[in-house]
């Protein structure tokens, strides 16, 4: 019945889904661009740059395959309660069409290419783009809104320890990716991405995600999470989740 196409592409820290925060600015050190396609010239853009926030309007390319469920069990109610598709941000959704509000850091142009850098986003490399508009505070910032089951951030974060190695590999990717790489991992990790039956288990297993060019690893113990490694990235994802 319509037939939407992308207007660009993400360009994201996160390689796959696992460990993405479940909503943006929870990771403000998480940096994103969107690489806008070529028929779209900076006139497109003109003035956008005079707004902090942008709401982005996406696909979820890499679940829409999978279909959807009229009842999900979020995470916020502990993975065992269900409400109607509709009261969540679930990826599972008909049209599998997502919308985050992020920070636009700045505009440029590469190679005849718009692009636009963003801080917190929570949205895998590759996510095609189908709209983008300014965040507009006088009508969307609602300070007496009601949130039902997600009234407050989720209040409970870990603490996150780095091995004396994993310390030494963020210095290098750092350099390497213009990125305070310790803070990006410590942000991401202290939201626990495991699923949330898990997250009352005694949990002794290594965990992995990749982020840029690498695989992070890391622990669960009494204290918390303990960063194990940045390791060369394998040739499949990671699995250990
Ligand atoms: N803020 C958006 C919304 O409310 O529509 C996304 C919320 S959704 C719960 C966030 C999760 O979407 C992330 O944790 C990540 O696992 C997943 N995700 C991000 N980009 C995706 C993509 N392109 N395809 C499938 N899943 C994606």
């Amino acid at each position: 019945m319509f037939n939407i196409q992308p207007i660009g592409y993400v360009q994201s820290c996160y390689q796959e889904k696992f460990g993405i925060p479940r909503q943006p600015n929870l990771v403000s050190e998480a940096k994103a661009r969107i690489v806008l396609l070529d028929t779209f010239s900076l006139e497109s853009v003109r003035g956008l740059d005079e707004f902090s926030h942008i709401w982005i309007i996406f696909r979820f390319h890499m679940t829409a395959a999978q279909g959807w469920h009229p009842t999900v069990r979020p995470p916020r109610l502990g993975g065992n309660q269900r409400v109607g598709v509709f009261a969540t941000r679930s990826t599972f959704r008909p049209n599998a069409l997502g919308l985050s509000v992020v920070r636009l850091v700045s505009m440029v142009e590469h190679n005849r290419q718009v692009c636009l850098d963003l801080q917190g986003a929570d949205l895998l490399d590759g996510t095609p783009i189908l709209d983008i508009k300014p965040y507009l505070p006088y009508v969307e910032a609602i300070p007496d809104a009601q949130a039902g089951y997600a009234q407050q951030a989720p209040c409970e974060v870990l603490q996150v320890r780095f091995s004396k190695s994993a310390s030494v590999q963020c210095q290098q990717k750092s350099t390497q990716w213009q990125v305070n790489m310790e803070l990006l991992i410590r942000q991401i990790l202290q939201q626990d991405p495991r699923p949330a039956y898990r997250t009352t288990l005694k949990d002794s297993r290594a965990y992995g995600m990749r982020l840029y060019d690498f695989d992070l690893h890391w622990r669960y113990d009494a204290d918390g999470i303990e960063v194990l490694d940045l390791s060369p990235k394998s040739s499949l994802p990671q699995t250990k989740h």
